[in-house]
This record gives structure tokens, C-alpha cells and sequence, in this order.
């Protein structure tokens, strides 16, 4: 997608702060943090969102959730808890129609989420 933020930050278009990189995802700080840790992994493909889901991504998103648990040890809030979010269309939130699994963490959170 050549208007793709996200697709232009894992080709090396736009610049960010990487934190992980494979031949399936990549994963960078966001820009406007949220939390002392927050982390947006992307699949490299392209996928709209998780309303665009094919059924061969399956293990291509279990890759995406298996990174993030890793860079939630990495990070060091595995134990102290975390957050992850997809924000799936307009009326969730989404502003980037790359699909990205948000990591939060590094403080206390409120509950309820919304
Ligand atoms: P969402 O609102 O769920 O679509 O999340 C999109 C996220 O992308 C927001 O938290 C933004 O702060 C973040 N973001 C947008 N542009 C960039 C960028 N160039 N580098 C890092 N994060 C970004
Ligand atoms: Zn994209």
C-alpha cells in the first residue's frame, strides 16, 4: 500500500524507533506514547484490519501476538502487566488502517477500558 504510514516505516521510508524485526512482523515505539512502554507490532503484509482477515493469517497474527509477549519480557512488564489493543475501525479508534497490536505497560492502568 504506497500511502501506508506503517507500510512506509517497515520498508525504511519513514524513519521510527525499531525495537523488533522479522521476515512476518516489525515492531516500533509509538510516536505518541500512551504508557512508559508502548510498542505497535505490525504484520509486514499489509491487512487493512482485523475486519480484513484472511484465514492464512491466522499464523501470521499468532507469530504477531507470540513477538509481543516476547518484547513484553524484553521490556520488562510481563509481571507488572500489560495491555494490548487493536482498535478495529473508525468508531474504535483506528487511525492507521494497518493492522497493529498496541503493547502498553510500565504503570498501573485503569479499568474499565473505552
Ligand atoms: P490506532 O489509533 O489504533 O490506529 O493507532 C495508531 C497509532 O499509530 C497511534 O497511537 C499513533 O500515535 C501511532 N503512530 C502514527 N504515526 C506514527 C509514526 N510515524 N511512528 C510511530 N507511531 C505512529
Ligand atoms: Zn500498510
Amino acid at each position: 500500500m504506497t500511502d501506508c504510514i506503517f507500510c512506509k516505516i517497515i520498508s525504511g521510508e519513514i524513519p521510527s524507533t525499531n525495537v523488533y524485526r522479522d521476515d512476518q512482523v516489525t515492531a516500533f515505539r509509538d510516536i505518541n506514547p500512551a504508557a512508559p512502554t508502548h510498542i505497535l507490532i505490525v504484520p509486514n503484509k499489509h491487512i487493512d484490519s482485523v475486519n480484513m482477515m484472511i484465514a492464512d493469517d491466522e499464523p501470521l497474527i499468532g507469530h504477531l501476538f507470540f513477538v509481543t509477549k516476547e518484547l513484553a519480557a524484553k521490556e520488562g512488564i510481563s509481571e507488572g502487566g500489560y495491555r494490548l489493543i487493536a482498535n478495529t475501525g473508525a468508531g474504535a479508534g483506528q487511525t492507521v488502517f494497518h493492522i497493529h497490536l498496541h503493547l502498553l505497560g510500565g504503570g498501573p492502568m485503569k479499568h474499565p477500558m473505552g
